[in-house]
C-alpha cells in the first residue's frame, strides 16, 4: 500500500496497485458515449452477428455507473501487447458476470461471462466494456498475451509505474522538464 492524493478529486488510493484515481477513471468511462458498443449491447438482442462476440448483462447495460465504480476500484490494467492498449480486467463487477457469449450466427447469449474487460481503457474517445472469461484471461495473461503493469523505477519505490512512462506520479520527471 502506497498512499496517492488525485490532483483532480483529493481522493487517496493505492498507487501500487493502480495507476490513476478510481473516481476518475470511472467518471471518464461514463463520459465515453461509445463506451458500450452494439456488438456488445445487450439491448439490441436478438441480432445475429457474424461472429462469435459477447453481450453484457441488461443490468450493466441499464445503469453502468455503480459497476464502473467497482471496476475502476477493484480491476487490474494491463498492458496488451498483441493490440499494444492498455486494458482493464474486472473478474465479476457488484459480484456479478458481466455478460453472455454469443456463439457465430446466433442472436442471444448461450453461456455466461464471468468478467469485464475494458479496451483502451485509458482512451477518453476509444475506452469500451465487453464480458470475457476470467479463465481464458489468465490464460492469455500466461501466454504473455496482457502483461501486468511495470513498478515504478525508481529505487525502492513499489508504486506501479504511470502508463506509458517509467515512473510513479511521485518519481516522474515533469513534462518538458531537464533531466539531471
Ligand atoms: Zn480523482
Ligand atoms: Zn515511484
Amino acid at each position: 500500500m502506497s498512499r496517492a492524493a488525485c490532483p483532480n478529486c483529493d481522493e487517496v488510493f493505492d498507487a501500487a496497485a493502480m495507476p490513476s484515481c478510481p473516481p476518475c477513471l470511472a467518471e471518464a468511462w461514463l463520459a465515453t458515449p461509445t463506451f458500450i458498443r452494439p456488438k456488445h449491447d445487450p439491448r439490441l438482442l436478438p441480432l445475429r452477428w457474424e461472429s462469435y462476440r459477447s453481450v453484457l448483462t441488461p443490468n450493466f447495460a441499464n445503469d453502468p455507473g455503480p459497476h464502473l465504480v467497482f471496476a475502476a476500484r477493484n480491476g487490474t490494467w494491463y498492458r496488451d501487447n498483441h493490440y499494444e492498449m492498455y486494458v482493464h480486467m474486472t473478474h465479476e463487477p457488484l459480484g456479478r458476470s458481466a455478460g453472455g457469449g454469443i456463439p457465430e450466427g446466433k442472436t442471444s447469449p448461450e453461456h455466461g461471462l464471468d468478467s469485464l474487460l475494458i479496451a483502451e481503457a485509458d482512451s477518453e474517445v476509444e475506452a469500451h466494456g465487453f464480458a470475457v472469461s476470467r479463465t481464458t484471461f489468465e490464460q492469455q495473461v500466461r501466454a504473455g498475451e496482457f502483461e501486468a503493469l511495470p513498478h515504478c523505477n525508481a529505487a525502492g519505490c513499489n508504486n506501479l509505474a504511470l502508463l506509458r512512462a517509467s515512473e510513479c506520479a511521485e518519481h516522474q520527471t515533469p513534462r518538458g522538464a531537464a533531466k539531471p
